[in-house]
């Protein structure tokens, strides 16, 4: 079967909207027809500062989420990046591989580094892009489920591939991103010209799953829309309006555009409350299976240890092909 990896930082305590849509419901659906290996990213998280007694929790509520929302663990592979560290070694020699100006020109570099000090931004966050192509290089992934933001690093990482296998030998597979169309960027409800962010967005600006859904809802009827008072998706010349029929167009199954013909004649306020109460009916019952796996810390852990068991098997092997291949003595 084609293989799949993805991966979610644990930098927050919740996943957003848009992690959801763009991401982890296109990781569910795999499931079912692919192999599946998704990964909890801790190395990533430590890109930038971190607080270690965060970074352990968020890590386990991210698991917990990634299961609420519909990972089996049965038929992933679920784990937490630093449990196999494969992913590391291989990080290093893809660093090895990628250029500085190359390096330089990735976007989320860009805008992750505009806003600190020459001295905060480290070499981690730089190479942050070639640990990323490891991630997936390791697993011979053919499909990488991520949102529309991750589409230059999926460039990269083929670069990477297509780079390590013409200087050393056809070692590796060619992934292709896996961007649906629609949902595959969910954007800030206040800057609706951004994307909606763990990292970046104000706490106005975006939806927590975890949030207390009376919160959330509130949230989006304080979007930000424009001073016309049709529904029209038209995300260049109204964005808000878009991002709410993008949301309510993943939740009921119709189309924006189809929901365009809907609200013919609603308002904006029409809209708002039915993307709020389509996020409530869906959060409410996730929330519940998210706290019932956090209750049982021991069993959370159990599961990630099998999850990094068997991505082991696979990324070893791969490790010791490319190592093989670069010139490294075997070890004996
Ligand atoms: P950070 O701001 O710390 O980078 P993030 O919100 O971008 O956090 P990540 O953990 O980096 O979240 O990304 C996890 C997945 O969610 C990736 O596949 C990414 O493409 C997707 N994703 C993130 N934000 C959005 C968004 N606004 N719309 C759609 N997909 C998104
Ligand atoms: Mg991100």
């Amino acid at each position: 079967r084609p293989r799949v990896l993805s991966g979610i930082q644990p930098t927050a305590d919740s996943f957003h909207l848009g992690n959801y849509l763009g991401a982890v419901r296109q990781w569910v659906a795999l499931q079912e027809t692919h192999e599946t290996f998704y990964c909890v990213v801790d190395l990533h998280a430590i890109t930038v500062e971190h607080d270690p007694k965060l970074l352990r929790k968020r890590t386990r509520v991210s698991a917990a989420q990634l299961l609420a929302l519909g990972i089996d663990p049965e038929r992933a592979a679920l784990f937490a990046q630093s449990h196999v560290p494969e992913h590391a070694q291989l990080g290093w020699v893809m660093q090895c591989l990628t250029g500085f100006g190359e390096a330089s020109r990735m976007t989320q570099f860009k805008d992750k580094s505009s806003k600190q000090a020459q001295d905060r931004i480290t070499l981690g966050l730089f190479g942050y892009p070639s640990l990323q192509a490891a991630d997936i290089l390791c697993y011979q992934a053919t499909h990488v489920p991520v949102g529309e933001d991750q589409r230059q690093h999926l460039e990269l990482t083929r670069d990477l591939a297509q780079r390590f296998n013409s200087r050393f030998g056809k070692t590796f597979v060619l992934p292709e991103p896996y961007i649906l169309k629609d949902a595959a960027k969910i954007y800030d409800l206040q800057d609706p010209g951004s994307k909606m962010s763990k990292s970046s967005s104000s706490p106005a600006g975006i939806v927590d799953l975890l949030d207390d859904p009376k919160v959330s809802a509130k949230k989006i009827r304080s979007a930000v829309t424009d001073n016309e008072r049709e529904i029209v998706y038209d995300p260049e010349r109204k964005a808000g309006v878009s991002n709410l029929l993008v949301v309510l167009s993943a939740f009921t199954g119709r189309t924006p555009l189809q929901l365009q013909d809907d609200y013919v004649g609603k308002g904006y306020g029409d809209l708002k409350k039915d993307v709020a109460e389509a996020l409530v009916e869906f959060v409410t019952p996730v929330q519940a299976r998210v706290r019932s796996y956090l209750d049982d810390t021991a069993e959370l852990d159990k599961v990630l240890a099998r999850g990094a068991e068997r991505a082991r098997e696979v990324a070893s092997r791969t490790l010791a092909r490319a190592y093989d291949r670069l010139g490294f003595l075997a070890q004996r």
